[in-house]
């Protein structure tokens, strides 16, 4: 894709900080971390988010980040990871080549949970089962 940030990274005409790679997938340092070792796990083909990746790069992406993740543990000391993953602008994604963000967890980090979570309508949530299982 001409005007993709990430695919000109995949090319090599933007300068990156690889962390890993595989024959499918690519794993860079984030400009703007939130935490140290914050990392963006990309296929190298485009895809724009997670209703459009194939299940081969699917499967190639979320293997690099559990890779990415494990070296988090052991290499960085984090005690602990979160894999986030925004598609579509209402959740946040702001570049729309698919990528999962790698996030250590370290004591007395910055990271805040995105929601507070608190008991659900039970019949809102049995509807919305029921729609996603296309019922
Ligand atoms: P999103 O907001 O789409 O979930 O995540 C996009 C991420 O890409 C952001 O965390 C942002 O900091 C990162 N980012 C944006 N531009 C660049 C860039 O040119 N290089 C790198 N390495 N990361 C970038
Ligand atoms: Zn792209």
């Amino acid at each position: 894709m001409a005007d993709c940030l990430f695919c000109k990274i995949v090319a090599g005409e933007l300068a990156a900080t690889i962390v890993a790679e595989s024959e499918l997938a690519l794993a860079f340092a984030d400009i703007n971390p939130a935490t140290p070792g914050h990392t963006l796990v990309i296929p190298r083909a485009h895809a724009q988010d997670v209703q459009d990746v194939t299940a081969s790069d699917l499967r190639a992406t979320t293997e690099l980040a559990q890779q990415v993740a494990r070296a988090a543990f052991e290499r960085l000391g984090a005690d602990g990871v979160n894999l986030l993953n925004s598609s579509g602008a209402l959740a946040g994604q702001t570049v729309f080549h698919f990528h999962i963000h790698v996030i250590p967890r370290y004591d007395g980090d910055s990271m805040r949970p995105s929601w507070v979570p608190s008991p659900g309508d039970p019949d809102q949530i049995a509807a919305a089962a029921a729609a996603l299982r296309g019922a």
